[in-house]
């Protein structure tokens, strides 16, 4: 086995203050396939303070933002020329096909081009005002940037942090989740060459309830960006209150997949199956309920049946493979667990349900694609976030109950209505409470949109000009166009 990959920190590789080290699995086999350096709260502290070194100082936020962006535009070409490699170590991490890997490296790649392009278009506003003053906004950095994120997308959910916090001049400590930081390691391999004054980003591995706990309640950290679970989410900002960090945060889900009676079936099923076994449905935003009209229900539930049947399970590095492995043994578990509760609460099932045992995937974690019918809304599977290729399906008789439906969830990232009746799909949309939804369509969003949820799927929105914002304060400055003594006092 080779050296274990280290950490970054202060601009130099580092094992840090402690000698513990992570082995890393393949989940398409169960195999240790990696070995990396596993932080500790010292860690962070020491990378907290060359980030805080690095902001005080100035060399970041001080460079022009064309100079800045100019970075950012060789970083992406970097991850450009090393796609391949970066989308295989991505696979062999997390264990997604390598379809879905050169998608996210792709969409990295855009997303430092799309922040490179902002940096050098800060928004700031001039006020006329009832007085000889000229008032007038400016944006600037927040300062030390903590950022967390979970396993899902390991780089994109990195990408998506780091591209808007250095494109605005912050500096950050980011933390992988602790079972896929190798295309982040990679990517700061990358970066190292490209003139990032010292200090500017640092990554720290390690665990949650260490590194991500330290990092959450640092006093030196001005901002906390966080992606992962709603009651992670609640900890983070817990801990983020102590010196009243700004947070953004990105949480989960259980967003409905809603088809009415006119919609076209076989396009309707075709995108419900990708809503929710896209990336094994380990996806924040996954169609994981899906709402049917009565009239169609029994049709539409048998073709999504037999085409999620025909699904190609398999290791994601293998040609044709659909669907990859779930992330780790425990994971698995967790999602088998949930197909318990489902039969225990009286769900049908479907398809699927089982850990897949074939002598080539036995050895991974591999869970059939599973759909339940005969859902009802009280149901702990339709109510929690399981997380995993499991879909439940519930009928509706009209719009009034598809929406009382959809809304019936603590909730609101994403959602998506199947209608040919244009009206009644903008008007489901706007009675819908999710950040992020589709007319005939799910899933596919763009750097250029803002992303996150409302109620507890999470705070602000990261991507866009949104996700610029966010790691920007704004600076009300006023300038006395006739200077000269206020007067307020006579003596
Ligand atoms: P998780 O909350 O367990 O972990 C996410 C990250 O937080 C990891 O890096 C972990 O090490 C860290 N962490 C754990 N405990 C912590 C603590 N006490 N303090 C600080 N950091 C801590 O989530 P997960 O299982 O890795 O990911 C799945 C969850 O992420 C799902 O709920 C999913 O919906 C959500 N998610 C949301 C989005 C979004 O954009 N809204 C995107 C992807 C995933």
């Amino acid at each position: 086995m080779s050296e274990a990959k280290k950490m970054f920190i202060d601009g130099a590789w580092t094992t840090g203050t402690g000698t513990a080290t992570r082995d890393l699995v393949d989940p398409a086999t169960g195999f240790v396939n990696a070995t990396v350096v596993e932080g500790n709260a010292a860690d962070v502290d020491a990378a907290v303070a060359a980030a805080r070194r690095a902001f005080d100082a100035g060399p970041w936020r001080d460079t022009p933002a064309l100079a800045r962006a100019r970075i950012l535009l060789k970083l992406a070409d970097a991850l450009e020329a090393h796609a391949e490699e970066l989308g295989a170590l991505e696979t062999s991490n997390n264990g997604k096909p390598l379809r879905e890997t050169a998608y996210d490296v792709s969409d990295a790649v855009n997303c430092f081009r799309y922040y490179a392009g902002l940096a050098t278009k800060p928004t700031g506003q001039t006020y006329d005002v009832p007085d000889a003053m000229q008032a007038m906004t400016v944006r600037e950095p927040i300062g030390v940037c903590g950022q967390i994120v979970p396993w899902n997308y390991p780089l994109l959910m990195a990408v998506w942090k780091l591209a808007p916090a250095l494109a605005a001049g912050n500096t950050v400590v980011f933390k992988p989740a602790e079972a896929t930081p190798l295309s982040v390691i990679r990517l700061f391999e990358l970066l190292e060459p490209l003139g990032l004054p010292a200090g500017v980003a640092n990554l720290v591995l390690g665990a949650g309830e260490t590194v991500g706990s330290r990092l959450s309640e640092h006093p030196d950290v001005d901002k906390i960006a966080f992606t992962g679970g709603t009651d992670t989410g609640k900890a983070v900002m817990r801990a983020a209150a102590g010196n009243m960090k700004k947070i953004s945060l990105e949480l989960g889900g259980k967003s409905p997949c809603v088809v009415f009676e006119d919609a076209d079936l076989e396009t309707a099923v075709d995108w419900a199956l990708f809503a929710i076994f896209a990336n094994q449905g380990q996806v924040c935003s996954a169609g994981s309920r899906l709402l049917v009209q009565s009239s169609i229900h029994d049709r539409f539930v048998a073709r999504l049946v037999e085409r999620a049947q025909k699904i190609v399970v398999g290791p994601g590095n293998r040609d044709g493979v659909e669907m990859g492995p779930l992330i780790t043994e425990e994971h698995m578990r967790r999602v088998l667990g949930y197909i318990e509760i489902g039969k225990q609460e009286g769900a049908t099932l479907a398809c699927g349900g089982l850990k897949l045992t074939s002598p080539e995937l036995a050895g991974g974690w591999f869970v059939a694609p599973t759909v339940f019918t005969g859902c009802t809304p009280d149901m702990r599977i339709v109510r929690e976030e399981i997380f995993g290729p499991v879909l439940v399906v519930l009928p509706f008789s009209d719009e009034a109950e598809a929406i009382q439906l959809a809304n019936d969830s603590i909730f609101g990232l994403a959602g998506g209505v199947f209608t040919n009746d244009g009206a009644r799909a903008l008007r489901f949309i706007r009675k819908l409470r999710a950040g992020i939804t589709w007319i005939n369509a799910y899933h596919p969003t763009y750097n250029e949109a803002p992303w996150g949820g409302y109620k507890q799927s999470g705070i602000g929105r990261e991507l866009g000009t949104y996700g610029f914002e966010a790691y920007t304060e704004v600076k009300q400055i006023n300038i006395n166009l006739a200077p000269g003594p206020v007067g307020w006092f006579a003596n």
